[in-house]
């Protein structure tokens, strides 16, 4: 076996930068929309919820943005995050592909989400911010964002999607032990809660109902503002610390990829895994074919429209140009919470959209046979999400052992899933049954979209 199992970077070697792909589109993405208006947004119509700096980022077109200082230092507690050659998965498969995964379950939440975190308590706080609120679907972002506000002494109130929140109580514990306080959502202290818990006391609760709560609490006071663990550009920005890392490391092993696989939820992992390999790839200096992986349960590429809708279930964000089952689509229950969200990044939309990236869905047996597979063979017992990176790896590595060909498969692996095991036991039991998504619930989601032309 001539690569190391494990290919590691110095800290003097970490990226001191992170990669903005729009400035290397054919294409600038359509703009955010004003919800009111339908004119493009200003920074004026983002300041109640983000800080300036933040804003900037989000409408910026330069390449790259230096990581502040102070960013730098706290990344340093987990960073840089390993590359893997997958040696024990080949193996057990058989195939002559060569995989690698980018391990980021190695950050103190256990999730590639405080990559951007960190950064974002740290604007906040150079703004004098007190507290910012936050929705969480898995509780992975909930927990990042108690943890980065706990590095910057920033206060941190949480909505928890209730289905989550009742399934999953030590996520919420980690973010009480970093000082975050959390509520289930649907939850009765903001007005919309209320009018949902009056019509089902048991509302499971959705990303989107989530998001309206924690933005409706942040808009009512100037020393809180609200933060947004996926989706928006400068998440994005934030997460290409991944894919940054991940060249460096592949060049010390010689090896360029042939298949790029990600799982998408909001489309912040894949990406910061992606963009820098695209950018790599539109400079021609390499030429991977670059995959999106969502459930088939929620499938925002695969069967979403591309047009203009809200973030949130309510209304309240600006409408933003993305592949979107419909802001009011309630996703069914499966166990990667942190993909069930009705839209997909407005950035991995366009690229999507210019034919730049492929997308897939799988149902989630598959993706927990791939995950037994790789946690028997390489230890690490994968979250939920990337459970269907996993199962595209496998898919592809197989397709391979048909074909005879080596490729190189590159892939994230952006959490662990130790506090999934249930999600785990409903699979060993035998319990776990695929959810398909009938055309019918898009189509009554897709209605109540705002017409917009564009
Ligand atoms: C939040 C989360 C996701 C989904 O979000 P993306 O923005 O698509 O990355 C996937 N995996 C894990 C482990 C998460 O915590």
């Amino acid at each position: 076996m001539s690569t190391p199992t494990k290919i590691y970077l110095d800290e003097s070697e970490m990226p001191t930068r992170w990669y903005n792909v729009v400035a290397d589109l054919p294409e600038p993405p359509p703009p955010p929309l004003h919800p009111g208006t339908h004119q493009p947004a200003t920074g004026d119509d983002f300041a109640a919820l983000f800080p300036k700096a933040l804003i900037e980022q989000e409408m910026s077109a330069e390449r790259y943005i230096d990581i502040p200082g102070d960013v730098l230092d706290v990344y340093r507690l987990w960073r840089p995050s390993p590359l893997f050659r997958a040696h024990r998965l080949e193996k057990l498969l058989d195939t002559p592909a060569r995989i690698y995964y980018k391990y980021e379950g190695v950050s103190p939440a256990g999730s590639h989400k405080p990559n951007t975190a960190v950064p974002q308590v740290w604007y906040n706080a150079q703004e004098g911010i007190r507290k910012l609120t936050t929705e969480t679907g898995a509780g992975q972002w909930g927990s990042a964002l108690a943890f980065a506000c706990a590095q910057f002494g920033l206060e941190c109130e949480i909505w928890q999607v209730a289905a989550s929140y009742r399934a999953k109580p030590y996520r919420r514990t980690m973010m009480e032990i970093w000082g975050g306080q959390v509520h289930p959502s649907p939850s009765d202290v903001t007005d919309y809660g209320k009018q949902l818990l009056a019509q089902d006391p048991d509302h499971p609760g959705s990303l989107g109902i989530a998001i309206s709560e924690a933005v409706a609490e942040a808009v009512e006071d100037p020393t809180i503002r609200y933060a947004l663990g996926s989706v928006l550009n400068h998440v994005l920005l934030h997460q290409t610390i991944i894919g940054e890392e991940a060249l460096l490391q592949l060049a010390k092993v010689d090896e360029t990829p042939d298949v790029l696989v990600g799982c998408t939820g909001g489309g912040s992992n894949f990406g910061g895994l992606a963009f820098p390999f695209l950018r790599e790839k539109l400079a021609g200096k390499m030429n991977p074919t670059i995959r999106c992986v969502e459930p088939a349960a929620c499938p925002t590429l695969t069967k979403g429209e591309y047009r203009y809708d809200f973030g949130d279930t309510a209304g309240l964000t600006p409408l933003m140009k993305m592949h979107t089952l419909g802001a009011s689509f309630i996703p069914e229950p499966i166990h990667a919470g942190g993909l069930r969200y009705h839209g997909m990044a407005p950035l991995v939309s366009h690229i999507y959209e210019l034919g730049l990236v492929e997308a897939i869905s799988i149902p989630q047996i598959e993706c927990f046979e791939g995950a037994l597979q790789f946690a028997r063979a390489e230890g690490i017992v994968p979250a939920p999400e990337p459970t269907h990176a996993i199962a595209a790896a496998v898919r592809e590595a197989m397709a391979c052992k048909e074909s005879g060909e080596e490729k190189v498969i590159l892939t994230a692996l952006c959490g662990h899933g130790h506090l999934d095991l249930a999600a785990y036991e409903t699979f060993l039991s035998g319990q776990m049954v695929d959810l398909d998504l009938p055309d019918s619930a898009i189509q009554e989601a897709m209605q109540n979209v705002p017409q917009i032309e564009g």
